[in-house]
């Protein structure tokens, strides 16, 4: 195969590091990872499997983060369970406007939303729901959110052979 973008050299199989911007986030990083390198221009283009599974993999590091959602992971989820904003405001019994201003960091998500969209996301990703994850989504909840930053979110290809078991 060709390079894509400078066309003028054959790329060979390589494994590198992708920043998976794809997913609407801008913090997760394909690690180690399979793909194509351009010795020419220095491209490199990682081999993706199907996205659903990417994005069920990312989504389960989100249900156990520590700290609040922030609007680009409350959009995530959101794209996760397929729901308009106001689809999703009246699952979480709330009003849209109030959806909108998480989704666009105005304001923090409160506690209970913010629990209630990480079970709904579970419920959409694992069928059996994981028990454990499900805990921890609830002691993360009774003991309150703690704040935090952004976290690099590193993703290996052995990850995926728990998606596929
Ligand atoms: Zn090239």
């Amino acid at each position: 195969m060709y390079c894509l973008k400078c066309k003028t050299s054959k790329m060979d199989k390589a494994r590198n590091s992708h920043h998976y911007t794809q997913c609407g986030l801008d913090n997760v990083w394909l690690v180690n990872w399979e793909g194509f390198f351009c010795p020419s221009c220095n491209m490199f283009v990682a081999v993706l499997p199907e996205a659903s599974i990417l994005v069920s993999l990312i989504a389960y590091r989100l249900l156990v983060l520590e700290r609040h959602l922030n609007g680009d992971e409350i959009l995530f989820l959101r794209k996760l369970l397929g729901l308009k904003p106001f689809t999703l405001a009246d699952v979480l019994c709330i009003d849209k406007s109030k959806l909108v201003r998480w989704e666009n960091n105005k304001d923090t998500i409160d506690p209970l939303s913010d629990k209630k969209l990480r079970e709904k996301a579970l419920e959409k990703i694992s069928p059996s729901s994981s028990p454990e994850i499900l805990k921890q989504i609830m002691s993360i909840y009774h003991r309150g959110f703690k704040s935090g930053e952004v976290e690099e979110i590193t993703i290996k290809k052995e990850d995926l052979s728990v998606m596929t078991a």
